[in-house]
C-alpha cells in the first residue's frame, strides 16, 4: 500500500527558484503556470554554417536550466527550433536569406544545406554533452501556422499587405501596447535612428517588420501563399513554434541577448496581437562569449568551430582542448555574465576539471568503513549538499556551484586518502550521490579518458599535416584519399580559411 507522506516536499519546493526575469529586470521567484510542469522555449541555431564556440554557449546555458528543473522535479518540456528559411542577413528584412544564399553559393538545394548543418549542430551538442530538447520542430514545418496567424493579423487590422508581402504596423500595436517593453526601446528613438525609408521601400513606416515576404524570382525558397509566392519572417516562426508546442502562455522563453531586439520583441508583439495575452511569463537572455571583448561572430571574422577548439588547429588556439574542459570553463561564469575567451583561461580550466574528474572517479569508488554518528563531519557535508542546491536554484549560479564542488572534492580526496570512513551510512550516501549528480546530472560533467583524447588528437593531426603537404604538392588524389579513408571511419575533416583543417568526430 502506497503511504501518503503529509511532510514529503519536491526538491523544487525545498529549494524554490528564482531567476532574472528580461522583462522585469529583476530576479523574481519561478512560478510556473501549471504546478509541477514547466514549458520552455529557446531560439535555436539557423543552419546554414557550422556554429561557433559562441553558439554553443547558449545552448550549454540552457541545457544546464533545463537538466536542474528537470532534476529538482518539474517535468520540462522544453522546445528548441531549427531555423531553416526567413532570417535574412539584416535584422531589418534586408538581404537575402542566409540559407537561400547559402545554397545559391554552394549550387545546393536549400534543403541540402539545412540537413548538412543540422547534423553538424546535433554532432556538437553531443559533443558537449547537451542534451537534445523535448521538441525540436522547424520554420519550413510550420508554414500553413504562420500563414494562418498572418492572416490573422490583417483580419485584427494589426498588419497590412503591400505588393505581396505582409507587415506588421508597430505604431497601431503600440497604440494599446507597449513596443519596447522587453528591450527597454522607446519608439520614438526608434523612428528617429537608423536610416529613413526611401521610394523602393514597401514598408510604411521603418519599424515595421516582415510577417511574410514576397519571393522575388531568383529566390529558391518560396510557398503559395494567400499573397502570392513567398516566404515567412524571421520572428513570427518562432511565436508560431512556441506556442503550438507550449500554449499561448508558457513558463520560460530563452535566448542569446542578442535576439532581445528586434526578434524577441516582436514576437510578443505578434503573439500578444494574435492571442489577446502576453506569451512568456519568464524571458530569460544569456550573454555574449567574446573574444578580446568583442562578441564571437561569423559576421566578424573572430569565430572558431568546436572542432578547431578540440584540435587545437586555429590560429589563435596554443593547443587543443578536451569537451568537458570547455564545458568547464562555460560553466564557470554565469549565464548572464560575459565570458572572454582565453588561452590562459581554458589552461587553468583543464587544470580545475581534472580535479573534479578524479574526485568523481574516486566517490565512485568509495565504500564506507563503519556506519556510525561523527557529527562535526556530517553537519559540514550536509551544508555542502545544501549551498549546491541553494546555489543553484539561485538564478542557476553554476559559478558558485561549482565553487561548492571543489570543496566537496577536496573532502573526498581526504576520506578517500583516509585509513577507514565512519559516518552516517544515509549522510554518507547523500553526500556521494549529490556530488555524482550535481556534476553528471545537473552540470552534465563526465568523466572523459584524458590519454586517449591526446592520443587522437595527435594522430589525426599527423594525418591532417601530411594531408597539408600533398595538397601543397598537388596531389589530390592523396589527399582526397586521407579524407575519405578517415571519413569511413567516422572522423570527418573540415577544410577552413587559410588552408587550416580540423576535425570531427561523428557520432
Ligand atoms: P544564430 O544561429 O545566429 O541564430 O544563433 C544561435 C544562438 O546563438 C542565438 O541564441 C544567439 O543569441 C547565440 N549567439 C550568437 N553569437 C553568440 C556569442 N558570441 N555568444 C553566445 N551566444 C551567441
Ligand atoms: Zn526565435
Amino acid at each position: 500500500m502506497a503511504i501518503f507522506d503529509p511532510n514529503f516536499m519536491t526538491l523544487y519546493q525545498r529549494y524554490p527558484v528564482y531567476l532574472t526575469n528580461s522583462l522585469s529586470g529583476k530576479k523574481e521567484k519561478f512560478e510556473t503556470l501549471t504546478p509541477g510542469f514547466v514549458g520552455m522555449y529557446v531560439c535555436g541555431p539557423t543552419v546554414y554554417n557550422y556554429v561557433h564556440l559562441g553558439n554553443t554557449r547558449t545552448f550549454l546555458s540552457f541545457d544546464v536550466i533545463f537538466r536542474y528543473l528537470r532534476f529538482i522535479g518539474y517535468k520540462v518540456r522544453y522546445v528548441r527550433n531549427i531555423t531553416d528559411v526567413g532570417h535574412l542577413e539584416n535584422d531589418a528584412d534586408e538581404g537575402e536569406d542566409k540559407i537561400g544564399k547559402k545554397a545559391r553559393l554552394e549550387q545546393l538545394e536549400p534543403m541540402e544545406i539545412v540537413k548538412r548543418y543540422t547534423e553538424d549542430f546535433h554532432t556538437v551538442m553531443r559533443q558537449f554533452n547537451i542534451l537534445p530538447p523535448s521538441i525540436e520542430p522547424s520554420a519550413t514545418g510550420h508554414i500553413v501556422e504562420q500563414i494562418n496567424i498572418t492572416k490573422k493579423l490583417l483580419d485584427l487590422g494589426l498588419a497590412y499587405e503591400v505588393n505581396g508581402s505582409v507587415y506588421f504596423d508597430v505604431k497601431k500595436y503600440n497604440q494599446s501596447h507597449h513596443y519596447g517593453i522587453l528591450s527597454g526601446r522607446n519608439i520614438e528613438d526608434l523612428i528617429e535612428s537608423g536610416r529613413t525609408l526611401d521610394s523602393q521601400d514597401e514598408k510604411r513606416d521603418k519599424i515595421d517588420f516582415a510577417l511574410w515576404k514576397k519571393a522575388s524570382p531568383q529566390h529558391i525558397m518560396r510557398w503559395p501563399s494567400p499573397w502570392g509566392e513567398g516566404f515567412p519572417g524571421w520572428h513570427i516562426e518562432c511565436t508560431v513554434m512556441s506556442t503550438k508546442y507550449l500554449g499561448e502562455t508558457f513558463d520560460i522563453h530563452g535566448g542569446g541577448m542578442d535576439l532581445k531586439f528586434p526578434h524577441h520583441e516582436c514576437e510578443i508583439a505578434q503573439a500578444t496581437s494574435a492571442n489577446g495575452k502576453s506569451p512568456v511569463h519568464y524571458w530569460i537572455h544569456s550573454n555574449m562569449l567574446t573574444v578580446n571583448g568583442q562578441k564571437m561572430s561569423k559576421s566578424l571574422g573572430n569565430s572558431f568551430l568546436p572542432s578547431e577548439l578540440f584540435s587545437g588547429n586555429h590560429k589563435l588556439l596554443e593547443k587543443g582542448y578536451s569537451p568537458m574542459t570547455v564545458r568547464f570553463f562555460m560553466l564557470q561564469s554565469h549565464y548572464s555574465s560575459t565570458l572572454d575567451f582565453s588561452n590562459e583561461a581554458l589552461n587553468a580550466a583543464e587544470k580545475g576539471f581534472k580535479k573534479l574528474s578524479n574526485a568523481l572517479s574516486s566517490v565512485k569508488k568509495m565504500r564506507l568503513t563503519k556506519n556510525s554518528s561523527n557529527p562535526e563531519l556530517e553537519k559540514s557535508l550536509l551544508h555542502q549538499i545544501d549551498r549546491c542546491f541553494i546555489n543553484m536554484s539561485d538564478d542557476f549560479n553554476t559559478a558558485k556551484t561549482l565553487a561548492v564542488l571543489f570543496e566537496m572534492a577536496s573532502q573526498i580526496n581526504t576520506l578517500a586518502g583516509a585509513k577507514e570512513i565512519i559516518l552516517s551510512e544515509n549522510v554518507f550516501e547523500k553526500f556521494k550521490s549529490t556530488y555524482l549528480s550535481m556534476m553528471e546530472d545537473v552540470l552534465g560533467l563526465t568523466e572523459e579518458s584524458g590519454g586517449n583524447h591526446e592520443l587522437l588528437n595527435g594522430t589525426v593531426n599527423v594525418l591532417i599535416n601530411l594531408r597539408k603537404k600533398v595538397r601543397a604538392d598537388k596531389n589530390f588524389a592523396l589527399s582526397d584519399r586521407i579524407r575519405d579513408d578517415l571519413k569511413a571511419i567516422g572522423i570527418q575533416l573540415k577544410d577552413g580559411k587559410d588552408g587550416e583543417m580540423s576535425y570531427e568526430i561523428e557520432s
